[in-house]
Parts: C-alpha cells; structure tokens; sequence
C-alpha cells in the first residue's frame, strides 16, 4: 500500500481522497494551510485546506487525474478514491474543514 502523498516518478503528486460523494471528490492538500505566520509558515493551530474537485455522479474506488485547484503546488494531481475514503451520497463538511473550491 502506498502511504500517501507521494511524489512519482513523473513529478506528479498522488494524494488520497478523505470523502467523495455524487458531487465532489475533496481531499486533504498536504501544501496548503488555513493561516500563516507572518514568516509564511502554517499557523501552530493551522488546519490543511480541502480542495475539492468534480466526482463525475461516481463514488468508487480509481484515481481521478486532474489539474490541482492548489495555489501551493499548481499542476496534475491525481487522486485516489481507495477503501479509506469515505463515501457519501450528500455533501458534507467537516466541523473546521476549510472549503477552498
Ligand atoms: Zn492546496
């Protein structure tokens, strides 16, 4: 099993996704945080933001290949629905998750 993020041999980052539902794929950005300091590094009680992509009307396992929606790191990502991600039917938010469309 392949311990997520991870960086291929491409230059591609692979990330897991943490919840999918029929609208959208949302994942944990392993580069991007809700405050800063003023030096630029994440806040002590920073939160990674969730970025979310469209799920296609799908919610089973596979890696969805997008372009990232992350101001950090700009470029493919691919995104993997596995086991662990879970899926639900309706939106949701989890309490203090940061929404970054
Ligand atoms: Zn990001």
């Amino acid at each position: 099993m392949a311990t997520f993020p991870y960086k291929d041999d491409n230059g591609e980052w692979h990330v897991e996704a943490s919840h999918v539902n029929t609208v959208q794929i949302s994942y944990r950005c392993p580069f991007c945080w809700s405050s800063y300091k003023q030096n630029g590094e994440p806040s002590a009680n920073a939160k990674s933001t969730v970025h979310h992509h469209g799920s296609c009307g799908e919610v089973h396992n596979r890696v969805e290949h997008r372009g990232s929606h992350c101001d950090k790191e700009k470029g493919a990502i691919n995104i993997h629905i596995t086991d662990k991600t879970i899926k639900d039917a309706r939106l949701r938010k989890e309490n203090g998750d940061v929404i970054n469309e």
